[in-house]
């Protein structure tokens, strides 16, 4: 199971974000942690954070890109490998990636060794803490059916966020990733996330400027899949997200 995630119709609202705090703090183990809130220095745990760019590509305008963020639920998770106590472990029914906190000793490692920043080590508890794909969601029978979806996908007012099985290449999620050409976030780390990201579309103004429907392409190259370095976009945001 996991998040197809709609780089192009995402409007960077925080709406996601909001909604996922709110979930995980209400409903899911220990609350979320929020330290001087409205303070100098605020501190807190978030789950899933959006950042946004701007992106100029080498024909026409810049555009700005909104990036959500969470744990991509990886088949190879560093993550786990390296967690010395077990408390991060894959589950084999539906590849959801979790943490047991009451066996989590507050190391870090696994913070280290993930590559995407997806892991939030709580300041107040002292344990590492994740997006759980709201385990307690999506297998809840007392709740309706339209809200046993992830918390961020339920609440997302765009309609950017899609959750379902991307290993059933028949799923909704799985012919959308096929039609939009989802791609592998930072393939090169050899993690193979679960969650897809699709790429954003270069802007109908521009497109009915240039009067040429061949230059709908235009960031195509920059999007195309990565086999060895990452290049473009990609290698853009491969190279941000390090510096984060
Ligand atoms: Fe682990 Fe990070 Fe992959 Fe999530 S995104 S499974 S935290 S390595
Ligand atoms: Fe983007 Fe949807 Fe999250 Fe808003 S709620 S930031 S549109 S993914």
């Amino acid at each position: 199971m996991g998040l197809v995630i709609d780089l192009d119709t995402c409007v960077g609202c925080h709406a996601c974000v909001v909604a996922c705090k709110g979930w995980n703090t209400e409903n899911y183990g220990a609350p979320l942690a929020d330290t001087d809130a409205y303070g100098a220095e605020p501190v807190g745990s978030f789950l899933n954070r959006i950042h946004s760019y701007e992106v100029t590509p080498q024909v026409g305008p810049a555009q700005t890109v909104h990036f959500p963020k969470s744990c991509l639920h990886c088949e190879d998770a560093p993550c786990v490998t390296v967690c010395p106590t077990g408390a991060s472990y894959k589950r084999v029914e539906d590849g959801i990636v979790l943490v047991n906190e009451s066996d989590c000793i507050g190391c870090g490692l696994c913070a280290w060794a993930c590559p995407y920043g997806a892991r939030e080590m709580d300041p107040v508890e002292k344990v590492m803490k994740k997006c759980t794909l709201c385990v307690d969601r999506i297998y809840n029978d007392n709740l309706p059916e339209v809200d046993q979806v992830p918390a961020c996908v339920r609440t997302c007012p765009a309609g950017a966020r899609h959750f379902g099985d991307l290993g059933d290449a028949e799923s909704d999620v799985s012919k959308l990733v096929a039609e939009r050409g989802g791609f592998d976030l930072m393939p090169e780390q050899g993690t193979k996330p679960v969650n897809q990201y699709l790429p954003p579309r270069p802007r109908d103004a521009w497109v009915a400027e240039e009067e040429d429907d061949t230059q709908i392409d235009v960031l195509a190259p920059f999007l195309a899949p990565v086999t060895d370095q990452p290049k473009g976009f990609l290698g853009w945001l491969d190279k941000t997200l390090e510096r984060l």
